[in-house]
């Protein structure tokens, strides 16, 4: 029998199921693939909508790596590459009682150039002494497997909580105590290969100056990557159905049941939580396995404030982070006017502002709470009482997979005991960027490919 007769469902029409479904219908003998969506829209976390008289600003995540190569690829395919756009003001601060620039020579973080940290204002003298140390400390035990435990000891904990933890923090909703050092490979791969990272950073070739920029984003925004994926979807003959909650996933003989439908295999692209519910019936241990993988809720308020009032010295920024210790509610802002040249307008600036992360919950509140917790807290560190003319709440629940210590060995043991027929995907597993997401969907398509063509033959 050719694939071509053969069915797949695709479970969840974010990028990861998307990218899935795009990629088990290319090239020859092709099955038949649906996609079910639950919600009544694709995308998932690729979200943009208008706000404050702009077409397009992100609800979700507003760029994508550019240093990976499936998230570019994809836009590419799908008709974006002309869009791409990067940001515009590339500079970050750090808020500890008062906005500090981040020290140059970092990664993800942790200092790789000694005296750039000396400089910085933002570590005390003795945190920067207590830093300087680390080529004398030993090999550090990765076993723990813990990034907040790594850096603690490696560099001491003043980096940890100003640096690393916030900067990694920001961008998985972490706390980095609790957070696999394995599930950031760039730390990770260092820490493997040398036991000193000041060390090893002076050895590092400086990045080549055509490097290119580090992230894009299409310019009518992320989401523009989900529907446009998605109308490529539709057009290589896939289906999507949206509003459609899969309930059900039975195994039938060899094949699959999903809402009742016969299918020969199932990429679940649905946060852990939500496949560890259908997969429970006949694979109890998976389930508890893939429920073990928690996720962090966060909101995201949007804020647009007249531009006049808005301070000269904040001009030159993207925005700041806040680490741990300083938090109430908002974790980072983002100047997205001044991050993003086509979001800017004469009149007015345009703020993101993240609340929440693991171990720091935020939707018991309401909107209004919300809302004025991020005016506050934001009023507080740049020093403005924010008078918004516009504002947008979007509560994102289990929004951030969290990787606790461990979290490859779990994710193998899972794919390792999935019934054959069955694959995973998304940002639970290998990465909750986009490009990873991508990554991981295309791999578990090509899985399912090849046991098709093993059916087939
Ligand atoms: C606020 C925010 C900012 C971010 N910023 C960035 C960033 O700047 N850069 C970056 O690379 N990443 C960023 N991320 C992370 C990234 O956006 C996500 O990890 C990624 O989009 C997840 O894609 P996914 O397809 O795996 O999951 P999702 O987008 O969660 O898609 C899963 C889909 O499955 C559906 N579903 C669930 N259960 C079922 C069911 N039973 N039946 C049918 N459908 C179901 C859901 O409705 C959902 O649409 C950010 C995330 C958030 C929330």
């Amino acid at each position: 029998m050719s694939t071509t007769s053969r069915r797949v469902a695709v479970v969840g029409g974010g990028i990861a199921g998307l990218a899935a479904a795009l990629a088990l219908r290319t090239g020859d003998d092709a099955p038949e693939v649906v996609v079910f969506e639950g919600d009544q829209r694709v995308g998932g976390k690729l979200h943009t909508s208008p706000f404050a008289g702009h077409p397009a600003i992100d609800e979700g995540p507003d760029a994508f790596l550019a240093r990976l190569p499936w998230g570019t690829a994809l836009a590419r395919s799908v008709g974006l590459g002309e869009q791409l756009v990067s940001p515009a003001a590339g500079k970050a601060a750090v808020w500890w009682n008062g906005l500090h620039d981040i020290p140059q020579g970092l990664l993800l973080g942790m200092p790789t150039d000694v005296m750039a940290l000396a400089k910085s204002k933002l570590i005390s003298w003795p945190g920067k002494i207590r830093a300087a140390t680390e080529p004398f400390r030993r090999r550090t035990d990765l076993q723990p497997d813990s990034l907040g435990g790594y850096v603690r000891t490696r560099f001491g904990s003043e980096v940890h909580v100003r640096l690393v933890d916030p900067l990694v923090g920001s961008i998985y909703a972490a706390d980095t105590d609790h957070f696999s050092l394995a599930a950031v490979a760039q730390i990770a791969d260092l820490a493997a290969k040398h036991r000193s990272i000041l060390v090893a950073g002076r050895k590092m070739p400086a990045p080549p100056t055509n490097a290119g920029p580090v992230f894009y984003a299409p310019s009518d925004g992320m989401g523009a990557l989900a529907t446009r994926t998605a109308a490529a979807v539709t057009e290589v003959g896939a289906e999507i159905h949206t509003s459609t909650v899969v309930a059900t996933l039975e195994r039938d003989g060899g094949r699959w049941r999903v809402n009742g439908g016969a299918f020969d295999a199932v990429v679940l692209a649905s946060p852990a939580a939500a496949s560890a519910t259908l997969v429970r019936p006949f694979a109890p241990e998976t389930a508890a396995s893939l429920a073990a993988i928690p996720a962090a809720d966060v909101a995201m308020v949007t804020l647009a404030v007249p531009s006049a009032d808005w301070p000269e010295h904040l001009r030159a920024l993207s925005g700041y982070l806040v680490p741990k210790p300083m938090q109430r509610l908002v974790t980072a802002t983002s100047f997205g006017s001044q991050k993003w040249a086509h979001w800017a307008s004469p009149d007015q600036v345009v703020l993101r502002i993240s609340l929440g992360r693991d171990g720091l919950p935020v939707l018991h509140l309401s909107d209004e709470q919300l809302l004025a917790a991020a005016v506050d807290d934001v009023s507080r560190h740049i020093g403005l009482a924010l008078q918004p003319t516009h504002t947008r709440v979007t509560r994102w629940a289990g929004a951030f997979p969290q990787y606790r210590p461990h979290h490859a060995e779990r994710v193998a043991a899972i794919q390792a005991d999935l019934p054959p027929g069955l694959a995973i995907a998304g940002a639970s597993y290998h990465g909750i960027g986009v490009p990873a997401c991508i990554n991981s969907a295309q791999k578990a398509a090509a899985a399912v490919r090849t046991l098709l063509d093993g059916l087939a033959h």
